[in-house]
């Protein structure tokens, strides 16, 4: 889970890491009233869940109360388009006003799950800000990286390693260990999977400072967290997905127009591939679960059909724990509440596969059936293609 800028500096100073002070506002109104109490030059900064939002005109400085009503006008209702939002961008709902700090220089400093090596990695250049991938992609010697060992666990050493390679004086060197040992604390205690300070600043008065924030939450951990599973803003989901989750299926929507509905992951991630083989691209990944009973099953037609680019559906079943007449007799009450305006392609194969097969051509449903699985992707690849809706 992603939570906005201004939540993440919230969890972040809870660890002892200096970010300025600021609030969030939803009206203008109300982000002169927090320029007033701040006093002085302030940021206004679109809450949205992407980065990139200086470049897009979300993020403005005011030099006082009234500019930053106007700022905040201007920014809240706007929709963001960024590299990180997809063309659609994301509409401003909230922007986050905060005390203006004047910058000597940018870094760029993260923490995060190096999964090949089962450790934390920081890391962190002193070619931070809003290019931070160009030089990425450019020149990635000028990024360091250092894993964390998760026996000895993080020592202010490692702080002074990368601080020193930053180039940052001894007594900036002490900040940076200081904020840093709390990033890292931060991340481990809050079961984070990402926190990425992009930039972090020094003053010209030699301050070190978190000026950006974003944190990602480990989902399954979230039980154990209720304050940061409070922060989620489902405005910032796609909507398909969420209601997905609502119905308890495992949904991600995807650019392609072959809709897939497949029990298991690990055939949902085969049928994707296949379908790719044959030459169309898969409009979701969806894995209906074990269960697949006919309320899951009614859930997920309505979710593909909700899809617009979804110009054919092929239906992948096999039939271990679920028997496959039940998935059948799932189809046919699926289709009675919903109209399934594509074609359908619908393979079961494993437990009672020959009866439901029976079940499902006794139906009168118009919908083609396989047996194997390339037959299957072949069929619903052409009925994409030549499907118009
Ligand atoms: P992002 O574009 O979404 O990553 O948003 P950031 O919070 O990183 O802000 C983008 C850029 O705006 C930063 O890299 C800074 O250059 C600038 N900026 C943000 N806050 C301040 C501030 O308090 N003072 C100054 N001078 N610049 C700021
Ligand atoms: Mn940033």
């Amino acid at each position: 889970m992603n939570v906005h800028e201004y939540q993440a500096k919230e969890v972040l100073a809870r660890f002892g890491v200096p970010v300025p002070p600021g609030e969030v506002a939803e009206t203008p109104e109300q982000a002169r009233e927090i320029a007033e109490r701040l006093g002085g030059k302030v940021v206004v900064k679109a809450q949205v869940h992407a980065g990139g939002r200086g470049k897009a005109g979300g993020v403005k400085l005011a030099d006082g109360p009234a500019e930053a009503e106007e700022k905040a006008r201007q920014i809240l209702g706007m929709t963001l388009v960024t590299p990180q939002t997809g063309p659609q961008g994301k509409l401003v709902r909230k922007v986050y006003v905060t005390k203006a700090v004047d910058i000597e220089h940018e870094y760029y400093l993260s923490v995060l799950v190096d999964r090949a090596n089962a450790c934390l990695t920081i890391m962190a250049s002193a070619e931070g800000g809003v290019e931070i991938e160009k030089v990425a992609a450019e020149s990635p010697e000028k990024i360091v990286r250092l894993s964390v060992s998760p026996v000895a666990g993080f020592s202010p050493y490692l702080a002074r390693r990368i601080g020193f390679s930053l180039g940052l004086a001894p007594d900036q060197v002490k900040q940076f260990t200081k904020l840093l040992g709390g990033i890292v604390r931060c991340f481990t205690e809050t079961d984070a999977s990402l926190v990425e300070i992009n930039p972090m600043i020094r003053t010209p008065g030699g301050e070190i400072i978190a000026l950006d924030a974003k944190i990602s939450f480990d989902d399954n951990a979230l039980f154990r967290h209720p304050d940061i599973a409070e922060m989620r803003d489902i405005h910032e989901e796609d909507p398909l997905e969420v209601e997905a989750g609502e119905a308890g299926l495992n949904y991600i929507r995807l650019d392609g127009t072959v809709g897939c509905m497949v029990n298991g992951a690990g055939l949902a991630m085969a049928t994707m591939d296949i379908i790719d083989q044959h030459g169309a691209r898969p409009a979701n990944f969806l894995d209906v679960g074990g269960g697949a009973s006919k309320e899951s099953v009614t859930a997920a037609f309505r979710i593909l059909l909700r899809d617009p680019d979804v110009k054919a559906i092929l239906v992948n079943i096999f039939g271990g724990i679920v028997r496959c007449d039940r998935v059948a007799e799932g189809i046919i009450a699926a289709a009675k509440d919903v109209e399934i305006g594509v074609p359908l392609v619908v393979r079961l194969q494993g437990t009672n596969h020959e009866e439901a097969r029976k079940m499902l051509e006794a139906s009168g449903l118009s919908l083609i059936v396989a047996e194997e699985l390339d037959e299957a992707a072949r069929k619903v690849v052409e009925a994409a293609k030549g499907g118009a809706r």
